[in-house]
């Protein structure tokens, strides 16, 4: 009888403790996203000159301070998740730098009632951030696993405005188009025409292109009302490719 009790108590507070640690942990992942939003928030003013945007919109700041980055990459380099750096994801990608994915959602100026599109889910990390600022985000990954881990992590979080699709994001999703944004996260050596006709007027698309040798630029495109697209340069960046065959 008193075995049981005392075994009781002793799980009792080891149950306790465990969720302190749990509590505790849950508090410096928190504690960790606000000193990495200020690191971003110092790239942003470093990177002005180029850019043209010194600070993120509220929502774009929100978001990076509320994404559980963590829960996006493998447990190998979780502890690692809140630097400001890109982290391998598997099958040779990588989860961007915080600071571009940051950047990249601030340049497509996200607003609630938008619909964007994303090519190269990876983690899907870069589409939750997105989640939080916009109504929809369709994205896209030609890696099949990753494009189901990425699935099943957006679940798992409660993204419902999210929906994956594993194919060729070249050709964009020509059924949810026209787009409000197009984000795409692997570099082409061009800027795929169908992607092109998928953005609204008025709409915005951010693309790393270039070759793999030597990096790529990150463009911003903008069709306007008249059809017209204007591209401006905004950062040299580094990308892995946008492949062609689904693997
Ligand atoms: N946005 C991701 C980072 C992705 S890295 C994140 O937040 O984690 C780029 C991704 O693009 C890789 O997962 C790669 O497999 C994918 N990719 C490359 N070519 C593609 C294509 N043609 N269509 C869709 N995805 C592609």
């Amino acid at each position: 009888m008193t075995g049981r009790r005392e075994w009781l108590i002793r799980s009792g507070l080891a149950l306790a403790a465990g969720l302190l640690v749990a509590r505790a942990s849950a508090r410096d992942e928190a504690a960790e996203r606000r000193r990495l939003l200020r690191e971003i928030e110092s790239d942003m003013r470093r990177t002005e000159s180029y850019t043209g945007r010194a600070r993120l919109a509220p929502c774009v700041a929100a978001a990076l301070g509320r994404v559980e980055r963590h829960r996006f990459v493998p447990a190998e380099v979780a502890a690692y998740a809140y630097e400001n750096r890109p982290l391998p994801i598997g099958h040779g990608q990588t989860i961007s730098q915080p600071f571009i994915v940051a950047l990249m959602t601030e340049l497509l100026d996200p607003k609630p009632e938008h619909v964007v599109l994303e090519v190269g889910t990876g983690s899907g990390y870069q589409a939750a951030v997105l989640a939080e600022c916009v109504r929809k985000v369709y994205t896209i990954e030609i890696v099949a696993a990753l494009g189901e881990r990425a699935r099943a992590t957006l679940a798992a979080l409660g993204y419902r405005n999210v929906e994956v699709r594993i194919g060729d994001g070249y050709l964009g999703w020509p059924e949810a188009a026209p787009f409000d944004g197009i984000v795409v996260t692997a570099a082409p050596e061009h800027v795929p025409q169908p992607l092109l006709d998928q953005l609204k007027p008025g709409g915005r698309m951010v693309i790393p292109v270039g070759a793999q040798v030597g990096g790529q630029d990150l463009l911003l495109i903008t069709r306007e009302a008249d059809g017209r697209t204007i591209t401006r340069r905004k950062l040299p960046v580094r990308f892995v490719p946008l492949t062609r065959e689904p693997r």
